[in-house]
This record gives C-alpha cells, structure tokens and sequence, in this order.
C-alpha cells in the first residue's frame, strides 16, 4: 500500500466552533521543493496540533529527520540528525489562496484560506532553521586535494606534501611584495 505523504492537516471540524485536530505523517527523500529543498536520510517524522481558541488557531508541531549536508572538507553527504519544534498563529481567511505571513506589530501571523491547512512551509521552515550552517563527515576528515581534487581520506597523491614544502617560499614571497 502507499503511504500517502501529504503535508496537510483537515480543520473542517474545527473552522467554527473551537477544538483540537491532530495529524502526523512522513516525508521522504527531501523537504521543500525546488533548489532550495533538504536532502534527508530515509524518511523525516512529522507531527502537529491544531486548536482553535474563539477564532485564533494556535499550531504546534515537531518534525524530525536526518538532513544529509555536504562535508565542508570532502563534499560528501553527511548525515545531520535534526530535532525542531515550531509554534504559529493562524487567522482563517476564506478565499485567501496559499498560507500567507501577515507581519503584524503586536504577533506575525498566518492566513490560511482552506480548511486542509498546508502544512510544507512551516515543516521545511522549522527544520531548516535548524540546520547547522556547516558540516563536516569526520573531525579527522582530511578533505579535497586542492590541487587534483583527490579524496584525501582515500588516497595520498602527492600533492599536499609538495605544497607544504613550498608553503615557506610563498609566504616570504607575499612579504616580500609589501615592503
Ligand atoms: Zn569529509
Ligand atoms: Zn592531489
């Protein structure tokens, strides 16, 4: 059977009297879409609540998975457990097409216009804030050659002895430039 991997939770029950709705899924391969989209490990876990307080919807929600960024030294996928909670205001809007921020002085807010309330921004949001800026496979990971590209971690070419060799002379040769 499929696994159904909408991003979505139903208020229906909710829209006019107050309540709580609650929904959880999974998300495979990446979230967000497009250039911008997180590569994951498996698949990320996803829960959130919904209550409706006299016309204010209060949404909180977790999600969790394993981001794979890139080795800032070898460039290989490395995994990045990632744990992040979230917590927004929604206004409930008819008409209103996509959830949509309303910067607001007292509290930012959202306007939804469905009462299957997209839930895709808000995870892709809330995990990647919580994304560290850089990552690295292994605090020991030798890292790219930067003269052939060679994964240091796998072969030795050469190179980076040669450059540390070097490295003296072209230090004084920086020096000597400035005087
Ligand atoms: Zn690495
Ligand atoms: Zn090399």
């Amino acid at each position: 059977m499929d696994v159904k991997e909408l991003q979505s939770i139903n208020l229906a029950g909710i829209l006019k009297e107050p309540g709580e709705k609650s929904a959880e899924g999974v998300i495979k391969d990446h979230l967000g879409e497009g250039k911008n989209a997180i590569p994951i490990e498996g698949q990320a876990d996803w829960r959130v609540t919904v209550s409706n307080y006299g016309g204010e919807f209060l949404l909180s929600g977790e999600v969790h998975g394993t981001a794979l960024m890139e080795c800032r030294r070898c460039l290989k996928p490395t995994p990045v457990p990632i744990h992040a909670y979230f917590q927004h205001l929604l206004h409930y809007q008819p008409g209103v097409e996509a959830v949509t921020r309303v910067e607001a002085p007292e509290e930012d807010h959202y306007l939804f216009g469905h009462p299957e309330l997209d839930l895709s921004g808000f995870l892709t949001e809330a995990f990647a804030l919580e994304l560290p800026l850089t990552a690295v496979c292994d605090e020991d990971c030798a890292g790219l050659c930067p003269v052939c590209g060679a994964d240091l971690n796998e072969t030795d070419c050469g190179h980076a002895q040669a450059l540390k060799a070097k490295t003296p002379f072209l230090a004084l040769g920086e020096l000597l430039k400035d005087l």
